[in-house]
């Protein structure tokens, strides 16, 4: 696994913009911003917050997943009385970022609720300054102690970077900007014969990458996980068998 500085999704493109202008955005948020805590004050933040640690939200995940794969579900808080009871606000455990595809929704896949899971798709787990930012909202004003970034077998995105890298295909409009996100994982991932372990080691360098970049990118992250114990999860999903296997 490559670890180097340029880690795939490089400081010179994030989702096409430059370093430049996004720090100009966060400049800017920044500034209007100035009531926000800084990092590493999230334990100020609402003090009805899950007190979950990180290893204790990955494990209820782990056992909401064992039901899911075993089609035992719980389909937990999805009653009318838990739905008002949200109405005061939300104390989600973790945050998953995942793939946008349908066939890997997290609340289906870790047998999870309303209120339970602060999700961010986006096609490959691409990320962007907003994805980012919601990731660090979790993290600083809702005291989340994990951070999942969920890839999946056959991923559509991945595999059309695969495609773009290794026959030249060409592709339109904005999808480019996710395949030019995952280009440097698909670079970094050793060629194999089978068509199918290389896809799947390439999902599983992109899940990876995405979470190793949050923590690059983001100081509200990289403070929350040094100091405050939230961790950074990467896993894969696997369609038929619905299982989730932590990198
Ligand atoms: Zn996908």
């Amino acid at each position: 696994m490559n670890t180097s500085g340029d880690n795939g999704l490089s400081r010179r493109t994030l989702l096409g913009i430059t370093a430049g202008a996004a720090a100009t955005t966060l400049a800017t948020a920044g500034t209007a911003s100035a009531a926000v805590p800084a990092a590493g004050s999230r334990r100020a933040a609402d003090p009805k917050a899950t007190d979950l640690t990180a290893g204790q939200a990955w494990r209820k995940l782990v056992r909401g997943n064992d039901r899911f794969v075993d089609g035992r579900q719980k389909h937990p808080h999805e009653s009318l009385e838990w739905r008002e009871s949200l109405v005061e606000g939300q104390h989600p455990f973790a945050v998953v970022l995942g793939c946008a595809d349908s066939r890997v929704t997290p609340e289906l896949v870790f047998d999870e609720g309303l209120g339970d899971l602060f999700v961010i798709r986006s096609a490959g787990e691409v990320l962007d300054t907003a994805v980012i930012g919601s990731i660090e909202y979790a993290v600083e004003h809702l005291s989340v102690p994990l951070i999942v970034v969920l890839g999946h077998e056959s991923c559509g995105a991945v595999s059309a970077t695969v495609d773009v890298v290794r026959n030249g295909t060409e592709v339109n409009g904005d999808i480019s900007t996710l395949v030019r996100a995952i280009e440097p994982a698909v670079r970094a991932t050793p060629a194999d014969s089978d068509a199918d372990a290389y896809l799947a080691a390439c999902v599983a360098e992109q899940a990876r990458r995405s979470g190793q970049y949050l923590q690059e990118r983001s100081s509200i992250i990289r403070d929350a996980v040094a100091h405050d114990g939230v961790t950074v999860v990467a896993a894969t999903y696997e369609l038929a068998g619905g299982k989730v296997a932590r990198l």
